[in-house]
């Protein structure tokens, strides 16, 4: 088997593994397992809460060139800390063919690893959250001082030796040019061409352009707020699922930074550009369609996609999904099925069928069992590294006391060489396997927990229901007369295939 490597490291954790680790802990499963590695992605440095990682969204798009057959990751967050992401992009793989491994989570395609995966994917995510919010009561107490908190300081301003913002000079007075041209009604245009004629750039050393001018003319900076408020992490990705409760994150504090504008200057300018603000774009609400990539019409097999159209003398908005097939080629002659009807058939469907009391009963059973089996496991490496540590360290101490009664040689130097290497390789493996049984072994209250979280599946939001319905269905088929629902787990309360 033909597999590629994926690790990622995110510096807002200290504590996890280095790419390298992670790497070579890859390496080391392909060995065991004859697997043959032809490639490996990696992105560093990156909150694990952002969607920015080139690294991984190439190896999702070459996962479509049936290079490899597998992606195998050091442990499952670091596919994904996000379970709609990860959904999302797990069922991009399977549709290619490839599959995800982890090397520390012991996972297979039955009933209850999925189940179970998505249990530690829900744990891995609500880690992540407790982690970022530890971060960022660290990072309010810094603000709290009206220091820097990171990245690059507005235009106009530096950031002194003790993290205080201070005027730059030279960067101020393209600051107030602006502020100062704008008040006295110069449009962009204007201002762009003479800060272009003068040389000036921006913060990022380019040109200025309408959007970089909109920022400065809002940012109360300048008027001497001192503004601290988690977008700064939101620039580096553009979509974020836990959008923070933002008010309640942005901290400002009047005079906390030496002013460039006076208010004078600001109210004039604040005045003018919401007169010019614009009616708010007609923005096109995204549709979410909850069934992509699990919907098939029953006439031609082909996939059923989302669609949104108007129709009739009312132009009323008429969403569906519609046969591929038909929309491509008119070889089908299905009808499209309303979005709303499909996608509440198969809400209901679960609610009666996997998610009733009876069912959840069953299923925290038969995956607490799963996680048991899987832990023993686990169990087992712990034990076998221990005795061989063991080993080892009385290895150790026999040369070490041989040598203490004078019997040194030439060769026990490499040979101690060698124990020693033997031993830190142990040590790396012992707690590797003893953080897997602390941090993957879900007790079975925390699976009902989990469980009935998913169950509450109408009142969540539709990014949550997506990733509910990407986890409990296999697929639907749409028939003229009828749809046909295939969850993981039986109808009748039972989990199937066990
Ligand atoms: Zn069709």
């Amino acid at each position: 088997m033909k597999a590629a490597a994926y690790a990622r490291y995110s510096s807002d954790n200290q504590r996890e593994e280095s790419i390298e680790a992670q790497l070579r802990a890859i390496r080391e499963y392909c060995v065991r397992n004859g697997i043959q590695l032809v490639k490996m992605y990696t992105d560093e440095a990156r909150s694990a809460t952002t969607d920015d990682r080139p690294g991984f969204l190439q190896m999702i798009k070459d996962s479509e060139m049936g290079l490899f057959s597998a992606v195998i990751v050091h442990k499952l967050d670091r596919f994904s800390r996000d379970r709609y992401d990860s959904a999302f992009y797990k069922r991009q793989l399977k549709k290619n063919g490839v599959r995800l491994i982890s090397v520390l989570e012991n996972l297979d395609d039955s009933p209850e690893s999925i189940i179970l995966e998505s249990v530690l994917e829900g744990m891995a995510e609500y880690y992540s959250r407790n982690l970022a919010r530890e971060i960022m009561k660290g990072m309010k107490e810094t603000a709290l001082q009206c220091r820097h908190t990171g990245g690059k300081p507005p235009l106009g301003y530096d950031v002194a030796e003790d993290k205080t913002y201070k005027i730059n000079e030279h960067e101020a007075r393209i600051v107030k040019l602006i502020f100062e041209m704008y008040a006295s009604g110069k449009g962009y245009g204007d201002i762009i061409h003479k800060l272009n004629q003068e040389g000036y750039r921006t913060q990022t050393g380019r040109p200025f352009g309408k959007n970089s001018l909109h920022e400065i003319l809002r940012n109360e900076k300048y008027r001497g707020v001192y503004i601290y408020n988690r977008s700064v992490s939101k620039q580096a990705g553009k979509r974020n699922h836990h959008k923070s409760k933002s008010e309640d994150e942005i901290i400002k504090i009047e005079g906390g930074i030496p002013r460039i504008i006076d208010d004078e200057t600001w109210e004039a300018v604040q005045k003018r550009m919401s007169k010019n603000k614009k009616s708010p774009a007609s923005n096109k609400a995204k549709e979410i369609y909850l069934l992509s990539g699990l919907i098939y019409c029953g006439k031609c097999g082909g996939a059923m996609v989302g669609n949104r159209r108007r129709s009739g003398t009312s132009k009323a908005l008429y969403v569906a999904y519609e046969c591929s097939t038909r929309k491509r080629t008119k070889k089908c002659d299905m009808k499209d099925v309303s979005k709303n009807i499909v996608e509440n058939a198969v809400i209901e469907h679960l609610e009666k069928n996997v998610f009733s009391p009876e069912a959840i009963n069953e299923l925290v059973d038969k995956i607490s069992e799963y996680a048991k089996s899987q832990s023993k496991e686990i169990n087992r490496d712990i034990k076998a590294f221990t005795d061989q540590l063991a080993g080892v360290q009385t290895e150790i101490n026999n040369i070490v006391a041989a040598i203490a009664k004078g019997m040194y040689h030439e060769s026990m130097k490499a040979k101690m060489d060698e124990i020693e290497a033997k031993k830190a390789n142990l040590t790396i493996k012992l707690e590797e396997a003893k953080l897997q049984a602390q941090t993957h072994s879900p007790t079975p209250g925390m699976i009902r927990n989990y469980l009935q979280k998913d169950a509450d599946i109408k009142n969540k939001s539709l990014e949550e229901q997506k990733c509910i319905i990407q986890v409990y269905i296999k697929k639907i088929i749409v028939y003229e007369d009828r749809i046909s629902i295939d969850t993981i787990v039986d109808l009748n309360g039972g989990a199937k295939g066990i």
